[in-house]
């Protein structure tokens, strides 16, 4: 969707009710009357369409919202500058409090677009756009970047548009998200960037990598075996979600910065990692496990991570050779050890939305490995090629929606017919080392 109106770039400073005066809503204006403004952080959004000039660092998101009986409409808005906000009929009325906007929505039966204008600015590193040339804003930081939900269940799908004239640069970033996504997949980057295909997969997704000026060599290493990887992802647990068109994208975190960010279609990966077979194979993972299926709650993390984790594990195996298999196994054992040396949460705490991912600790290696070796444990018990079947009727149970790790146990049990729960006691509702106990 294109904006309805140009960009206003102006900037207001100690705005309280400031809904007015910004918009001519002509001819209707006589009969036009918007309700008035309220809180309603829980109405579901649907989809979200960003135009976005990184010369300006102005932006348009017309974002469509669930019809309702009721007015009331919340985003989270922590770092932007609204400017104005209206529909098709209009300027509606809305205000700018603790970093959420409320918005007066007219109820009539439809699901409304409401449009944002808005200016937005750099932000520290990983809490926004950043100065090292990308977008990232996991867990809660899509307020910095876009008006949005930052509650992981919250999925909608996404239309992206990047507009610059600076010289040299190029913007990467996918046209869209097609299928309900959590909002913190959404990503760009800007750089002096090259394009390598890397092929098509059996279920006719085009695969890319784009790197940086000069790092030809590591993508091309870290990618080899994506496109195998790719395509067991897709025998196993079934079609991907995102489009067909995806792959990895070079981004620079700066100094020391090492790991990747799940942004299907086009997903981050650090340049320290671009040429490691693993980092970019976990994050091709999340198109099924974290994005395709997102978690209901943080508290669920290791239903993304540690799920993505076995299964980078498994499709190296199967991919590559049981003897990389032996090596990523062993590698994740030291990091399953630093893990267990460092916890101070749970992996999968009680709980839902009680957790803070990051200030308390859950955001650690955790629900990587020790999520990693639960599943582990259980292809022992039932047959590896069986729990492989398992995640894939879960995949195919619950794409598109938001699940807990509750449900994978629940499911897993029905599957294979043996109760994981015991297994996951020790190893995700339990603080320590579950082997010594053996
Ligand atoms: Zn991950």
């Amino acid at each position: 969707m294109r904006t309805l109106l140009p960009l206003i770039a102006l900037v207001l400073t100690g705005c309280g009710r400031c809904g007015n005066g910004l918009l001519d809503s002509g001819d209707s204006a006589d009969t036009w009357a918007p309700p008035v403004a309220s809180e309603d952080l829980g109405r579901d959004l649907l989809h979200t369409s960003l135009a976005v000039d990184m010369d300006s660092l102005t932006a348009t998101a017309a974002i469509t919202v669930a019809g309702s009986e009721t007015t009331g409409l919340s985003l989270e808005v922590q770092g932007l500058e609204i400017l104005q906000v209206y529909t098709e009929e209009g300027a509606l009325d809305w205000t700018v409090a603790d970093g959420r906007l409320d918005v007066g929505v007219p109820a009539d039966g439809t699901d409304p677009v409401i449009t944002v204008d808005y200016a937005f600015a750099e932000q520290e590193t990983f809490e926004g756009w950043m100065e090292t040339g990308s977008t990232l804003v996991w867990p809660y930081h899509c307020g910095n970047l876009f008006p949005c939900h930052s509650d992981p269940s919250d999925g909608l799908s996404f239309e992206l548009e990047i507009r610059t004239q600076q010289e040299g640069n190029v913007a990467v970033y996918p046209a869209s998200i097609p299928a309900d996504a959590p909002s913190y997949q959404i990503a760009w980057a800007m750089g002096i960037y090259e394009r390598l295909a890397l092929g098509s997969t059996a279920g006719g997704v085009d695969l890319e990598v784009w790197y940086l000026a000069g790092h030809e060599a590591n993508a091309v290493a870290g990618t080899e075996h994506l496109l195998g990887a790719w395509e067991w992802f897709e025998a196993t647990l079934g079609p991907y979600p995102f489009g067909a068109r995806a792959g990895s994208v070079e981004v620079s975190w700066g100094p020391g910065a090492y790991g990747g960010m799940e942004h299907h279609p086009l997903f981050h990966v650090a340049t320290g990692a671009m040429g490691d077979r693993v980092t970019q194979i976990h994050e091709a993972a999340h198109g099924w496990f974290g994005g395709g299926v997102r978690i209901a709650c943080w508290e669920d993390f290791a239903l993304s991570e540690g799920t993505v984790t076995y299964l980078t594990a498994r499709a190296i195996t199967e991919v590559v050779g049981a003897e990389a298999g032996d090596e990523i196994w062993a590698d994740y054992e030291d990091s399953l050890d630093y893990a267990i040396d460092n916890e101070v949460i749970e992996s999968w705490p009680e709980g839902c939305g009680e957790v803070d991912i990051l200030d308390d600790g859950l955001f650690s290696l955790g629900p990587y490995y020790k999520g990693a070796w639960f599943y582990r444990d259980y292809a022992e018990l039932v047959g590896v090629d069986e729990l492989d079947a398992a995640l894939g009727s879960f995949f195919a149970d619950h794409v598109g929606q938001a699940v807990t790790m509750q449900q994978m146990m629940d499911h897993l049990h029905l599957e294979c017919g043996v109760d994981p729960m015991p297994l996951a006691d020790g190893w995700l509702r339990s603080m320590g080392d579950p082997r010594d106990a053996r």
